[in-house]
């Protein structure tokens, strides 16, 4: 089937990137709950399981956006530990920064703006890196990923939630429904803006599968990378260490 998709040219997408993200800020935690059916908290909860997070360490959650995952590892890294919230886009910082703020959780918290492909912090720093739902919009990725590698301690370990490859057909026809034509659908009558929402279902069907994505980080140094399929491969978590 053809869903009018369009490939983005490198230059552009960026600025794309921005637009989106600038204007889905305000309705982006209702708009998650609404097309995920809530599900993007399973899979967030799987991924802090899988995390190994213990307190006194510093974590950074690049394109951290609203702050989901920050808002846990504050949490359960203490008042000894460290969260870095990075993202590119201000008013998703803002919104982010907001909501910590009312929920009393922002103590051990840095809000940054950093672009995922130059990361502004000093070799060796984290014992943990998450990105969830992130990657998919940075440019160069495999720049990304070899920042990612250069700001972890040895011994730290990289979190990769993202949309992937769905594992069966008949789950891949109807995701592909569900995307192409519900979504942007849904943004239409909810945040009035059907166009980001149709960048998000292309972007998730650009994205490297499993596979794809688990040779990338070892091209960068990563090590015993694995990656665990949430939802029939609808999501994949990929995991990796640096040594
Ligand atoms: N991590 C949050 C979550 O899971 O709910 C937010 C995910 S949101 C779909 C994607 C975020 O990636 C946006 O806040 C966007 O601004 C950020 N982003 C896009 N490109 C980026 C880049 N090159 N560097 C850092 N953040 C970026």
């Amino acid at each position: 089937t053809d869903f009018g998709f369009t490939q983005v040219d490198k230059s552009k997408k960026a600025d794309l990137v921005a637009d989106v993200f600038h204007s889905v800020a305000a309705k982006y935690d209702i708009m998650n709950d609404l097309m995920s059916m809530g599900i993007h908290r399973l899979w967030k909860r799987f991924t802090i399981d899988r995390s190994g997070i213990r307190p006194g360490q510093k974590v950074l959650d690049l394109a951290g956006g609203t702050g989901d995952l920050t808002a846990k590892f504050s949490r359960l890294t203490g008042p000894t530990g460290q969260v870095v919230l990075a993202d590119i886009n201000d008013s998703m910082l803002k919104v982010g920064r907001a909501k910590l703020r009312n929920r009393g959780i922002a103590d051990n918290v840095r809000f940054v703006q950093a672009n995922a492909e130059a990361l502004p912090f000093p070799d060796d720093f984290f014992d943990l890196i998450t990105i969830s739902f992130g990657l998919r919009n940075v440019t160069d990725k495999d720049k990304a990923l070899a920042s990612m590698f250069r700001v972890l301690k040895p011994g730290g370990r990289l979190l990769i939630l993202e949309f992937s490859k769905p594992q069966y057909q008949l789950l891949s026809k109807v995701y592909d429904q569900y995307s192409f034509r519900v979504l942007p659908m849904m943004g239409k009558l909810i945040a009035q803006d059907s166009d980001s929402y149709r960048y998000l279902a292309e972007s998730i069907r650009m994205h490297p599968d499993q596979e794809t994505l688990k040779g990338m980080m070892e091209q960068v140094g990563f090590e015993k990378v694995e990656y665990f399929n949430l939802t029939g491969g609808i999501v994949a978590l990929h995991r990796g260490y640096k040594f």
